[in-house]
């Protein structure tokens, strides 16, 4: 029954339009949809990430996404640095830290002298290493064992075409380049589960322990080396093919940084292709945009410096992560320069942490509060704070710089959202952001929401991604 319609009075009106006014001044303002961009911008970010999708294929583990970073910047102009060489305004320059992490800066009218501005996005993602020593056969199937690395659900990397990337080292000091299993033409490898016919005891138990690390074992090979007097004939085939393909022995996989990753190429998702599906979306998602916003820098104010980083999935540790002093040694080169102290550089410095954060997904929304989590389509994400129970193992970025931030981006009318990862206690993760504050740097995560991170096909939208790339260039043309 539909209710009966009253007659309002004139006054009622007027105060609803007060109220509406009100409203309008204090609330905070949701538009963040794809609704409140034009067309034009939603092309610009549709014609962006296709270039990001051509990037994201070729740089499936950190060492080709140094290569791939590299030479794009070669195109753009930038060359080797140089310490011993004197570099002026408007100079390119990039140092590659053992072919696993890479920095670009353009310097600035000002140099360094009013502190860098830092965009730091990592390039290594969630995978299967080999063990140093991989290769064994049983029951006349050919296997690796693997070591994962970084956060996975194990069982997502089950039954899912697998390719090989990284280098072997020989001893004469050279090293082989391997990438194989990504063409179609090519072989793949495959990790097997159990079929549900047999799984009754495996599906009973719960799902961190349905399958242990030691149960990622790599299917390689079937077929035997043709000479029957012999054992381990279907190892020594695969050998043998490895080392017609790479001439390698079995010994030099004991030094090789050998990656199992997805064999998938990158899609769009969704009807209206408004989604990007791939493979390491975290964190090249940031890693291409804080790329493409050093190599379009012209002649910024200060010095603007773009890293790509290694080992933030397993901690920042090792002498390509963001607890090595690479960049430390970097802006202390460009700080003595110019004749001044690193540390006066570094207090004054900037930067945008580019990490991914977990967009909300409706399914699972059990995990996420509302109010604070960060959407699909809702613009770049600025996290003031990651770390896991009381804010613990995060830097948490002061009030000022976040305005600053916020400041900055409204200023361009860059679509941009707040979040935070999931609900409290519910669990946590971390970013290289407090390496980077424990430098005394000003320092904001910023980034792009993703679904189903970590896993071996991550989900972003085309518009965030735009969105986090103009955020950069804004930051470093400020
Ligand atoms: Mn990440
Ligand atoms: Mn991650």
């Amino acid at each position: 029954m539909a209710k009966k319609k009253e007659e309002k009075p004139e006054l009622k009106k007027e105060e609803n339009s007060k109220t509406k006014e009100l409203k309008e001044k204090l609330f905070m303002k949701k538009v963040n949809q794809t609704l409140s961009i034009d067309d034009d911008e939603i092309d610009s970010a549709d014609k962006f990430c296709e270039d990001y999708k051509v990037f994201l294929d070729s740089s499936k583990i950190e060492r080709e996404a140094v290569k791939t970073s590299v030479e794009l910047a070669k195109k753009a102009g930038f060359t080797e640095y140089d310490p011993a060489k004197k570099y002026k305004a408007g100079d390119k320059v990039y140092v590659v830290n053992r072919g696993k992490a890479v920095m670009f800066a353009v310097i600035g009218k000002h140099g360094c002298k009013d502190g860098v501005r830092l965009s730091i996005a990592h390039i290594d993602s969630p995978r299967l290493d080999l063990k140093p020593n991989p290769l064994y056969e049983t029951n006349n199937l050919a296997m690796f064992k693997t070591h994962y690395y970084g956060g996975i659900k194990k069982y997502q990397w089950t039954v899912i075409p697998l390719a090989l990337h990284g280098v072997v080292a020989l001893k004469d000091g050279s090293t082989i380049d391997v990438c194989f299993g990504e063409d179609k033409n090519e072989p793949c490898l495959c990790i097997t589960d159990l079929l549900p016919h047999l799984a009754s005891e495996q599906m009973s138990k719960t799902m961190g322990r349905a399958f242990t690390g030691e149960d990622l074992n790599v299917l390689v090979g079937s077929r035997p080396f043709k000479d029957d007097s012999e054992s381990e004939l279907v190892k020594l085939n695969i050998l043998n093919i490895l080392y017609e393909k790479y001439g390698m022995t079995e010994n030099d996989f004991l030094s090789a940084d050998l990656e199992l990753v997805p064999a998938q190429k990158t899609r769009d998702v969704g009807f209206d292709a408004s989604l990007i599906g791939g493979y390491g979306h975290d964190d090249r998602v940031c890693a291409y945009p804080a790329l493409k916003a050093i190599l379009d820098c012209k002649t910024p104010k200060n010095t603007c410096i773009t890293v790509l980083t290694d080992k933030e999935e397993i901690g920042s540790d090792g002498n390509t992560g963001m607890c090595s002093d690479y960049m430390r040694f970097f802006i202390e080169d460009l700080a003595q320069s110019e004749g001044l102290e690193v540390r006066h550089v570094l207090t004054k410095s900037k930067c945008l942490s580019a990490d991914v954060n977990a967009a909300y997904d409706p399914t699972y929304a059990g995990v996420y509060e509302s109010n604070n989590a960060c959407y699909i389509n809702g613009g770049v994400v600025i996290t003031k704070y990651t770390g896991h129970g009381g804010k613990y193992g995060t830097s948490d970025a002061c009030a000022e710089y976040m305005g600053e931030i916020r400041a900055l981006l409204d200023g361009e009318n860059i679509l941009w959202q707040a979040g935070e990862l999931g609900k409290v206690d519910v669990g946590g993760g971390g970013t290289i952001a407090k390496f980077v504050a424990n430098m005394n740097v000003d320092v904001v995560d910023l980034g792009i929401p993703v679904l189903s991170m970590h896993a071996p096909f991550e989900i972003v939208s085309k518009v965030d991604v735009y969105m986090t790339y103009r955020a950069f260039k804004s930051f470093f043309e400020a």
